[in-house]
């Protein structure tokens, strides 16, 4: 009987194990911690919903939305409200819309007329596809203009990633972004005659992908899974050496004092990247796990706060706010939570959900709970016109919260590649090499099945020729 250890109880761990088990594989995920979700973690009290991780999965992929209903959670899903589609960028220390279409474009005060000039201009510069890597600051400037790399990517990236525009590579942190330029010569030319192409592969892009969440917030969603595998799920669980053997692999695990060892025929490994390089795995020599210890996570604090409505003189009716580093905030963002699903504040009340920390402001991600709280109100004062006492707060510190694809990225991902050739029945997945959003988790957790499952059916016919040897 084949089995598969499936290290790490995040979503995408808990997707490759639930597909494997619908296809007749033996599963058993191995999670470090009491719970399941990893950066996921949603939490209910005093009549508030808060997400102190992700706050929405986007649609990109009918890979997404096939989970939802095999793990039969159709009915829960819930998708934004309608209304809520404005994002805000901050300038001038205002929300201000950001545009909807090419017309909003050319009248919004968030850019001068030299940012829509540089816009206009984009289609004609010359492309370059010499294939070496270039930070995100260097490719917007290139292509469009300083401004840009100000007062939109710096604050898109802090958004996205809580990552720094000048580290961030273009092509391993936003590959697609790179191969409009290869492919098309321009970003708006690629975004024109891509569509097409997007649409045959049933791709849709993330500036347009539909969001959805569950009823009781996005825990919901690894919770099922978990049920949906039962004993397979070991938790306080961690695995701390993988031993590869001729037809096997053998997996230490240590659960409290106690260390035991598992014999499973493959490892799919989707926990974090810099525990994978405290993992011990000697028959690797020359190569080595190590090198997944330089990547960076920097440290994110969550920051949820509620207020009663009459306390917020902006509408805060959207998505949210980024700021840019330029404006002068310490917090990296706001997510208008209540806007997008009402049922995350009691009636009369909202909440607001924001960051603090990333590669912008390291330091400020440990400050104490109450600083946090000082600091984020302070901040929320001035943008959104917030006064009196928050009605709720709550902050989760994330000491290692996000990879950073930095430039030099591309490097790990080809070890990666190069050690599960190396190392047959080992497989990597989930965001440190798949993509960072909960979208391109669920998705490499299900192409990793696909993978696994070869695998396992070459062993199968290889093994007569074993035994007779
Ligand atoms: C604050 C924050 C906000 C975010 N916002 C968004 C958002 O709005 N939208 C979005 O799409 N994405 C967002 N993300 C990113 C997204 O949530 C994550 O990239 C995704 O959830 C990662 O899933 P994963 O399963 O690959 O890894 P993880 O969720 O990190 O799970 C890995 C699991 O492996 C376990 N583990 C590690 N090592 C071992 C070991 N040796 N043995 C056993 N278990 C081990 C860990 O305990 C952990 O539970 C956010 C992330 C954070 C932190």
């Amino acid at each position: 009987m084949k089995s598969v250890a499936i290290i790490g109880g995040g979503i995408t761990g808990l997707t490759a194990a639930f597909y494997l088990k619908r296809r007749g594989v033996t599963v058993t995920v191995y999670e470090a911690t009491e719970r399941v979700g990893g950066a996921i973690q949603s939490l209910s009290r005093d009549g508030y919903l808060a997400e102190f991780g992700p706050n929405t999965i986007l649609e990109t992929s009918p890979k997404i939305t096939a989970l939802v209903c095999d793990a039969g959670l159709a009915e829960r899903r819930r998708d934004p409200d309608p209304k809520a589609e404005a994002r805000y960028v901050v300038r001038y220390r205002r929300p201000i819309k950001m545009p909807g279409s090419p017309l909003g474009f050319f009248t919004t005060k968030l850019f001068t007329a030299s940012a829509k000039w540089a816009v206009l201009r984009e289609p004609f510069r010359p492309a370059r596809r010499d294939g070496i890597e270039e930070s995100i600051a260097e490719f917007v400037k290139r292509r469009l203009n300083q401004e840009f790399l100000d007062h939109a990517i710096d604050a898109l990236v802090a958004g996205i990633c809580a990552g720094d525009p000048q580290k961030l590579s273009v092509q391993q942190a936003f590959p697609k972004l790179a191969a409009l330029e290869e492919k098309y010569g321009s970003l708006i030319k690629g975004q024109i005659f891509g569509a097409g192409e997007r649409k045959r592969r049933g791709e849709v892009a993330k500036d347009r992908a539909p969001k959805f969440s569950f009823d009781d917030g996005l825990q919901v969603l690894p919770d099922t899974l978990r049920e949906r595998l039962g004993p397979d799920v070991r938790l306080n669980a961690t695995v701390t050496k993988l031993i590869q053997t001729v037809k096997s692999w053998l997996v230490d695990i240590r659960v409290g004092a106690q260390e035991s060892r598992v014999e499973h025929s493959a490892v799919i490994y989707t926990g974090t990247a810099f525990r994978l390089a405290e993992l011990g795995l000697a028959s690797l020599q020359p190569l080595s796990l190590a090198p997944f210890g330089d990547i960076r996570y920097p440290p994110v604090a969550s920051v949820v706060l509620g207020f009663r409505r009459e306390d917020v003189a902006h509408p805060c009716q959207g998505f949210g706010m980024l700021i840019p580093k330029i404006e002068g905030f310490k917090i990296l963002g706001t997510i208008f939570s209540s806007s997008l699903f009402p049922n995350r504040a009691p009636a009369g009340h909202l909440t607001l959900t924001s960051y603090v920390g990333g590669e912008r402001y390291p330091e400020l991600a440990s400050l104490p709970p109450q600083d946090l709280f000082d600091l984020t109100c302070a901040d929320l004062r001035v943008l959104l016109g917030v006064k009196g006492q928050p009605t709720f707060q709550h902050s989760v510190y994330w000491p290692k919260a996000i990879p950073q694809y930095n430039l030099g990225y591309g490097r790990l991902r080809d070890l990666m590649t190069e050690i599960e050739a190396k190392a047959a029945g080992l497989f990597f997945a989930g965001h440190y090499r798949d993509g960072i959003s909960l979208g391109d988790c669920i998705v490499s957790g299900v192409n990793i099945v696909e993978r696994v499952e070869k695998y396992l059916a070459a062993v199968t016919r290889n093994a007569p020729s074993l035994k007779s040897r």
